[in-house]
């Protein structure tokens, strides 16, 4: 297992490995890891492996009522 130097992210050599990652990942925010916020795969321009996207989610942005 290598990591990509740019992002430090885990590198996955082709999509379906990091399919599978990512499925770990779900499984374990199933089961109450919500520190696992990994929702898709991305080929990386950098070092040509693939990674997960994490998902952020700013918690400032509340919706207030709409007119
Ligand atoms: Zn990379």
């Amino acid at each position: 297992m290598s990591l990509c130097v740019v992002t430090g992210k885990i590198r996955h050599r082709d999509e379906h490995t990091a399919r599978l990652a990512l499925l770990d990942c779900v499984m374990a925010r199933n089961r109450g890891r919500h520190d696992r916020r990994e929702w898709d795969v991305y080929l990386c321009p950098k070092c040509k492996g693939w990674h997960l996207t994490s998902m952020i989610q700013p918690r400032s942005a509340k919706k207030g009522p709409s007119s």
